[in-house]
C-alpha cells in the first residue's frame, strides 16, 4: 500500500456523516408519501455531483491543490440553488447533505428552486486576499460547466461573502462573454445585489421565532436568547431579537463562549469582532467554558454556526423553550428525539434559516427583470413568505402530531415528488 499520499476525504470510508442524517430525515417522512412513495429513492441520490481539483498559486510561488465540490441534489422544481462554503473540514458527505437540505428548504418555503450546494476544503483565514481571489476564480471556472442563472445559482455560506460572490459573478461573466448578474446571489448592491440580503437569514430566524413564541403564548420582550455562531446569521438574528426587546445572554463563536445574564450589547460585540479583537477581551460579558453554553437557561436557543452541534452528548442538558436552527443541520436525529421528549420545540433549519434563500430568490428575480426593490419591499415580502410558511407548517405538525421537522420534510418531499411525478421519468 502506498502511504506516501494523503487520500482526499471523499475516498476515506469513514461513514456517511451528515448525509446519513439527511437520509434518516427522509426516512422519517417517507411513511407519509402515499402514492408518491415510489419516487422517494430520487431524494436519496443527488442528481449530479461534480468534484473538482482547484490548483492555486500561492504568494510564495508554490502551487496548492484544494478539493472543490458542487452538488445538485434535486432540480425537479427549478434550477439548483444553494451556497458555497470555504472550510477546512468540508467533505463530499457534508456538501451532499447541505444540497439535500436546500431541496427541502426551497420546497417548504415555496420558492421555485431545486437544491444544490458547493464547497472547497480550505481554511480561507490562512490565505492572503490575492490567494483567496485566485481560489474563488479557479473554483468558479471549474464548476462553471454546471452553474448558470437557469441551471444552478450559488450564494454565500460559511466563510464566503459579497466580495467572493462578486468574483464568482465576474469569472462566470468572463467565461460567457456577457455580464450575468443572476448567476449568483448575495452580491454587493452595486452589482445587482438585493437590499436586505445581508440580514435576511437572521431576520428570517427572528420571524420564525416570533411566530413560534406567539403559538405557545410566550412573549419575545424580555426573553433570554443564547446564540452559537456570531457571523452573518447569528449577528443579524441577535439584532432583530434585541430590537424586539429580548436580551442576548450568551454567545459562542469558534473563539470561545461569553455570558452575561443582564444582556450582551450585540452592536458593540459586532464592532469588537469587526475590529479583529479577541472574543475573550470583550468588555461586558464573562468568559465561560464552551460546554457550559448548552446549559445556560433561555427562552430561545439559536445554533447558527455549523452542523452536528447538538448530539446525544449535550441535548439532555439544554434548558430552553424554543430552539431556532439558524445553522444547517445542527441537530442529529437522536438529539432531536431527546429535545422532543424534554418538551423543547425545534423550529428546523429548513424553515428557520430560509430567509436567506428567500431574499436570494428576490435578488434573482430583480436581476432577471433588471428592476430593483426598496428595502421595505424586500423585508415585508420576506416577512409574509416566512410567516405564511411557518403558520402552515405549525398547523400541519399539529394535525399530524409530528415534530415541525417531520412536518417540513413531509410537505417538502410531497412537493418535490409531485413535480417529479408530473414531469415523468425520461426517457
Ligand atoms: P459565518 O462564517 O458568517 O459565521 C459562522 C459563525 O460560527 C462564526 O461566528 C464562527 O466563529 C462560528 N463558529 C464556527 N465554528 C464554530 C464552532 N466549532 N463552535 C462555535 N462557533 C463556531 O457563517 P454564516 O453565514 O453565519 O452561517 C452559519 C450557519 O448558517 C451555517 O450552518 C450556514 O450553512 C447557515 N446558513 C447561512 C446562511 C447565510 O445566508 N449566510 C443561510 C442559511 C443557512
Amino acid at each position: 500500500m502506498n502511504t506516501l499520499h494523503e487520500l482526499p476525504s471523499y475516498l476515506v470510508p469513514a461513514g456517511a456523516g451528515p448525509w446519513d442524517v439527511f437520509l434518516e430525515q427522509i426516512d422519517r417522512a417517507t411513511v407519509s408519501m402515499g402514492e408518491l412513495a415510489y419516487l422517494v429513492e430520487t431524494l436519496k441520490r443527488p442528481k449530479r455531483i461534480l468534484i473538482v481539483d482547484v490548483p492555486v498559486k500561492l504568494d510564495n510561488g508554490a502551487v496548492a491543490h484544494y478539493e472543490g465540490y458542487r452538488v445538485q441534489h434535486n432540480v425537479s422544481r427549478g434550477p439548483g440553488k444553494g451556497g458555497v462554503r470555504f472550510h477546512q473540514d468540508v467533505t463530499l458527505s457534508e456538501v451532499m447533505a447541505l444540497s439535500g437540505w436546500m431541496s427541502i428548504k426551497n420546497a417548504v418555503i415555496g420558492v421555485p428552486f431545486g437544491g444544490a450546494k458547493g464547497g472547497v476544503r480550505v481554511d480561507p483565514r490562512k490565505m492572503s486576499e490575492g490567494e483567496l481571489e485566485r481560489l474563488t476564480r479557479r473554483y468558479t471556472s471549474e464548476i462553471g460547466i454546471v452553474i448558470g442563472p437557469d441551471k444552478d445559482i450559488p450564494a454565500p455560506d460559511v466563510n464566503t461573502n459579497e466580495k467572493i460572490m462578486a468574483w464568482m459573478m465576474d469569472t462566470y461573466s468572463i467565461m460567457h462573454g456577457a455580464t450575468s448578474t443572476a448567476v449568483v446571489t448575495g452580491k454587493p448592491l452595486a452589482l445587482g445585489g438585493s437590499r436586505g440580503r445581508r440580514d435576511a437569514t437572521g431576520r428570517g430566524v427572528f420571524v420564525c421565532g416570533r411566530a413560534a413564541a406567539k403559538r405557545i403564548g410566550m412573549p419575545v420582550e424580555g426573553a433570554r436568547v443564547c446564540i452559537q455562531g456570531f457571523g452573518n446569521v447569528g449577528d443579524a438574528a441577535a439584532r432583530c431579537f434585541v430590537q424586539a426587546g429580548a436580551k442576548v445572554i450568551a454567545v459562542q463563536t469558534v473563539e470561545g463562549t461569553i455570558h452575561n445574564p443582564a444582556g450582551i450589547d450585540v452592536i458593540k460585540l459586532a464592532a469588537h469582532q469587526q475590529a479583529g479583537r479577541p472574543l475573550a477581551e470583550f468588555v461586558g460579558a464573562a468568559t465561560i467554558p464552551n460546554a457550559a453554553f448548552w446549559e445556560v437557561e433561555s427562552e430561545f436557543l439559536i445554533p447558527a454556526a455549523l452542523e452536528q452541534q447538538i448530539t446525544v452528548a449535550n441535548a439532555g442538558k439544554i434548558r430552553t423553550r424554543l430552539m431556532l436552527e439558524g445553522a444547517n443541520g445542527p441537530t442529529t436525529p437522536e438529539a432531536d428525539d431527546i429535545l422532543a421528549t424534554n418538551g423543547i420545540i425545534v423550529v428546523p433549519d429548513v424553515i428557520a434559516n430560509a430567509g436567506g434563500v428567500t431574499v436570494s430568490y428576490f435578488e434573482w428575480v430583480q436581476d432577471i427583470s433588471s428592476y430593483f426593490w426598496t428595502e421595505d419591499e424586500v423585508n415585508s415580502r420576506l416577512d409574509k413568505i416566512m410567516s405564511d410558511a411557518f403558520e402552515a407548517l405549525w398547523d400541519a405538525a399539529q394535525e399530524a402530531r409530528v415534530t415541525l421537522r417531520t412536518a417540513a420534510f413531509t410537505l417538502a418531499c410531497r412537493r418535490i415528488l409531485e413535480a417529479r411525478h408530473l414531469r415523468g421519468l425520461y426517457p
